[in-house]
């Protein structure tokens, strides 16, 4: 266990809505959820998630941390926004799934193999590189995750859509050697470095 994650236990022990509140992006709608279910009724996805947003909001008021920052269901939001359309309270409910996500992720509680999970991970490490996505390299670094025999197979199985970005000039080939980075990439990464300690700093200031 993370020492942050014994940290906001410690913390918050036995009010976990509380500890939502103060740490999860715009948890303190949370408590506003009138359990109507109309979310999870919108919801394109939810049904397959082992607990769809409505469920999670009631677990949360129900302290049930470990079952709520264990689930992988907020890695599965598309932020296809129809469940905040409809929210009669109007909870911004997206933005509620993705902070929990990113929570979970910080008390280092995410599963290792969660696939949106590991694509996050590999999208933020390409983009962080050059200030911008270099989309070949994001494509490779896709297909070959799970070991070189996997990558060519994902690789052969998907060349008609890398020949097709190519066409569309969303893929250059130059890119394998670096491709372009913003034109302050310095600048870029300091910034970014900034606002993680700022978040970092907001965590600590929790406990
Ligand atoms: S639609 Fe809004 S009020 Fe209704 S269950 Fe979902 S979050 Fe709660
Ligand atoms: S934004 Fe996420 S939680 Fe809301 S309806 Fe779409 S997939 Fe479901």
């Amino acid at each position: 266990m993370s020492d942050l994650n014994t940290a906001m236990i410690e913390k918050y022990r036995s009010n976990f809505l509380k500890e939502v509140e103060a740490n999860v992006e715009e948890g303190e709608w949370v408590k506003m959820c009138m359990q109507c279910g109309v979310c999870s009724g919108s919801c394109p996805l939810g049904k397959h998630w082992d607990h769809p947003p409505q469920e999670i909001f009631m677990m949360i008021r129900a302290n049930k941390r470990e079952e709520v920052l264990s689930t992988d269901s907020m890695w599965m939001c598309t932020s296809c926004y129809n469940c905040i359309a409809r929210c009669p309270r109007g909870l911004p409910i997206t933005h509620i799934m993705h902070g929990l996500a990113v929570y979970s992720k910080r008390l280092g509680l995410i599963q290792k193999k969660q696939p949106t999970a590991e694509f996050s991970q590999i999208f933020w490490d390409n983009l962080m590189k050059k200030g911008r996505v270099n989309e070949l390299k994001l494509g490779l670094s896709m297909y070959f995750k799970d070991g070189f025999g996997q990558g060519v197979k994902n690789a052969m199985a998907n060349q008609k859509l890398g020949q097709n970005m190519m066409k569309a000039k969303r893929m250059n080939a130059m890119e394998f050697f670096g491709g372009h980075s913003v034109k302050d990439l310095s600048g870029f990464q300091n910034m970014v470095k900034k606002a993680q300690e700022i978040e970092e700093g907001n965590l600590k200031d929790a406990k």
